[in-house]
């Protein structure tokens, strides 16, 4: 063969094949370049035959012209942070598309006037939870900290127990993000007691006010104490509570997870909390609590630099009136048609083991929690090859096997992972 440059065909050629230039249209012109670009490289490297540079530049579009791709998450962990914690609700989706243009966001449309911003939201969360006799909703979790804790202690202090200064992931910690805010934290107690006399000595003229923050990704046991939100709420300053997950009822499937109702009526002025974790919904920080309280938060200058976008009202109306959620159903699969599904799945794919795991609820909370789950467990070196097929698969890998756990995935998403199977399976034997 002569040399395979000089057969390269040319890329404004390639790019007048009709497919392309339909891709161009959805896509943008560079980007549609770039690939076509990158299969001219294969060309030149002797990989691919000339005639093939439109058919393999078409193959290798994009479906959209960002390169975050939806993944399906059989790792077992509900609320996996590197998958983006709480996968939407068809209903927030759509809600999402139709907000996704110009909307109703800020304006009446029946008097033609401005209109407060994601209004109904608002009510949707307001009512959603009874006992808040307001609401506000900014960035997310840590957000909603740093609001409360610069319009309601700046200046002052807050008083917390070092049993709850927490990191929350990725080397964030809460004491730090406080700090950051200029206000002064007082710790009280110690790392595994802390009594209600330890606060009541700590409580003065400075205090801003009392935070307790839910340890939502670990757990202490042995000679512990903890004072409850009731019995700080008598001590007359203001109780924050940092519920972490975004629980606004009690769920007994976790018993051991704050909600922001059950906080509210124990005393709280202000409970936050992330919208995607519990929840289900988008990444959001929910603050709620009294009238005057959350009034100060979002009358405050801050509030404005972490205030959400229309997307996020749209996706958090949606969540809270549309029907139950991926994560809530993920959380209360029954194990048994769990069970069954791994076993059509093995019979599908034509491989695999069927074995019984434990999932958990994962970065949201919840961490003593098992889930009792099921799983099709295959060799190792199937997980990267699912991780790199399309859609990506992402398992989790124990003792030598990848576990497809279906606890988090959706079950008309069944029949794609065993495709998938199958096809790593077959790319295998190649
Ligand atoms: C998750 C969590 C946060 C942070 O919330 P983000 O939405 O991730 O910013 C803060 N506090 C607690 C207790 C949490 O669990």
């Amino acid at each position: 063969m002569t040399d395979p440059r000089r057969a390269v065909p040319r890329t404004d050629r390639v790019l007048a094949d009709p497919r392309l230039q339909a891709a161009a249209e959805v896509l943008g012109r560079s980007l549609v370049k770039d690939v076509v670009a990158a299969v001219q490289a294969r060309v030149r490297r002797g990989e691919l035959p000339p005639e093939q540079v439109a058919d393999a530049a078409v193959a290798h579009l994009p479906a959209t012209a960002a390169s975050l791709r939806p993944v399906v998450n059989a790792t077992g962990v509900v609320l996996h942070t590197n998958l983006g914690r709480a996968p939407l609700s068809a209903a927030a989706v759509d809600a999402i598309v139709a907000a996704s243009g110009c909307t109703d966001v800020e304006l009446d449309l029946t008097t033609g006037r401005r209109a407060r911003r994601g209004r109904t939201a608002m009510a949707a969360l307001a009512e959603a939870c009874p006992d808040a006799e307001d609401v506000h909703v900014v960035n997310n979790g840590a957000a909603a900290l740093v609001l409360a804790a610069t319009a309601l202690a700046a200046g002052r202090e807050i008083v917390v127990s070092r049993g709850e200064l927490v990191e929350i992931g990725d080397g964030f910690r809460l004491p730090e993000l406080l700090a950051s805010t200029g206000v002064e934290l007082r710790e009280v107690g110690a790392t595994n007691r802390t009594t209600l006399d330890d606060y009541a000595a700590a409580i003065g003229p400075r205090t801003g006010f009392v935070l307790k923050v839910h340890p939502s990704n670990f757990v202490m046991r042995g000679f512990t104490s903890a004072v409850d939100v009731a019995a700080l709420a008598g001590l007359g300053v203001p109780v924050v509570v940092d519920i972490g997950s975004g629980l606004l009822a009690r769920d007994p499937l976790l018993p051991d997870e704050p909600d922001a109702a059950a906080t509210l009526r124990a005393g709280a002025a202000l409970v936050t909390a992330s919208g995607d974790k519990l929840l289900g919904g988008p990444q959001a920080g929910l603050l709620l609590g009294r009238a005057d309280v959350v009034q100060r938060l979002r009358r405050h200058p801050l509030a404005r630099a972490l205030r959400v976008d229309k997307l996020t009202l749209a996706a958090l109306e949606a969540t809270l009136r549309g029907p139950r959620n991926p994560t809530w159903h993920a959380l209360h699969a029954d194990p048994d048609s769990l069970r069954q599904r791994v076993e059509a799945l093995r019979k599908a794919a034509g491989t695999g083991d069927v074995v019984e795991t434990q999932a958990v609820v994962g970065g949201g909370g919840a961490p003593e929690v098992a889930l009792p789950s099921w799983a099709l467990a295959l060799p190792q070196r199937y997980a990267q090859r699912l991780r790199l097929g399309d859609p990506p698969i992402v398992g989790r890998v124990e003792r030598g096997r990848l576990l497809l756990d279906l606890r988090c995935v959706p079950p008309e998403s069944d029949e794609l992972v065993a495709a998938a199977i199958g096809r790593a399976g077959a790319a295998r034997r190649v």
